[in-house]
């Protein structure tokens, strides 16, 4: 049988992500409070409800994509939150990034009322959530993941079980301090090879070839060569993750020297140009310092394709 999903959160990513449930014949119920990103889903198939709480009823089982776990607590748990309207033996799938505490509390509420958790960030960005190939990373149950494994494989190529709720927080996190450094990382190699008096255009190729090669490189960098910086993901988001980070250094007792400091280089690039700007506006500190821009022609306003297509 195929289950239906209510969808809470059509954002930059949440809205691929609901966009590929429709793609792929699911039934889905919408609701944000931003009520273009409704529209644009309810265009594409999706049915609009008043609250979560309505949409969950309706659909049986419910997914967020939220910026914040404070506002997971509030469309989860408050006044018209999805625990009033999931039906018994209903799922709750999270899709956001939060800390492993923020989860486990989250879903320890979720528990209270009889419906389990599926903890479900994803990683790979909103070009690869456009179509349908981001990666998710899941903890729970292992029947519960079975359960709902044709709609996360609507969503995302790949898929890791790595544990019980909360222990999917932890590798979601970390691969993304990771992306985060990688990122300053590039910025400051692009400035060298700029600053060095090569070709951007062909110093980007020779380090996509090269032992130095990264993902966000192989990604980030071209939105750097472009000028536009448009990721999809904003320094507030990437200030969050930074947090969570460095909130499990302590717990875990993991001293994260690059960690902290790119943490201090993104509060730095907030003041500079708000936590709305997207992350990979981080690069531009740099650029503004040295008081030169690194661009190149032929590189993409936004990522469209895979990067092993590129
Ligand atoms: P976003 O800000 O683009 O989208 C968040 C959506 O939630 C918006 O549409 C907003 O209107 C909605 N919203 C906020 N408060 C609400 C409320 N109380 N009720 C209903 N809707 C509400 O953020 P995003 O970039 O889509 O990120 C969402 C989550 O996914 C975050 O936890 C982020 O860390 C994570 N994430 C994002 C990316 C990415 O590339 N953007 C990648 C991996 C993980």
């Amino acid at each position: 049988m195929t289950l239906a999903y209510a969808f809470i959160g059509l954002g930059h990513l949440g809205g691929n992500l609901a966009a590929s449930l429709l793609r792929n014949g699911f039934a889905v119920t919408v609701f944000d409070r931003d009520t273009a990103a409704v529209e644009r889903l309810v265009a594409l198939g999706a049915t609009a409800a008043a609250s979560p709480a309505e949409a969950a009823s309706r659909a049986g089982n419910a997914i967020t994509c939220l910026p914040s776990p404070k506002v997971s607590e509030t469309v989860l748990a408050g006044p018209d939150g999805l625990l009033q309207g999931l039906p018994a033996g209903g799922t709750w799938i999270e899709m956001s990034t939060n800390g492993r505490d923020e989860i486990l509390q989250l879903a320890a509420l979720a528990s209270a009322k009889g419906i389990e958790t599926l903890e479900c960030p994803v990683t790979g960005g909103v070009h690869l959530a456009a179509a349908g190939r981001i990666t998710a990373l899941i903890g729970g149950d292992t029947a519960l993941y079975e359960r709902h494994r044709p709609a996360i494989e609507a969503m995302c190529t790949k898929s890791f079980l790595m544990g019980p709720v909360g222990s999917a927080a932890v590798i979601k996190v970390i691969t993304n301090m990771l992306a985060f450094i990688h990122l300053v990382a590039a910025g400051e190699a692009l400035m060298l090879a700029k600053q060095g008096g090569l070709d951007l255009a062909q110093a980007y190729h020779a380090i996509v070839a090269s032992s130095g090669n990264s993902f966000v490189h192989e990604t980030e960098s071209q939105l750097v060569l472009n000028g536009s910086y448009n990721i999809g993901f904003t320094m507030d988001l990437a200030l969050k993750d930074l947090g969570f980070a460095l909130a499990m250094a302590r717990d875990f007792g993991a001293p994260l020297d690059l960690a902290s400091r790119v943490n201090a280089i993104f509060e730095e690039g907030k003041r500079a140009y708000g936590g709305g700007a997207w992350s990979t506006q981080i690069v531009k500190l740099l650029e503004d310092a040295v008081g030169t821009e690194l661009r190149a022609p032929g590189f993409p306003a936004k990522l469209e394709r895979n990067p092993s297509e590129i």
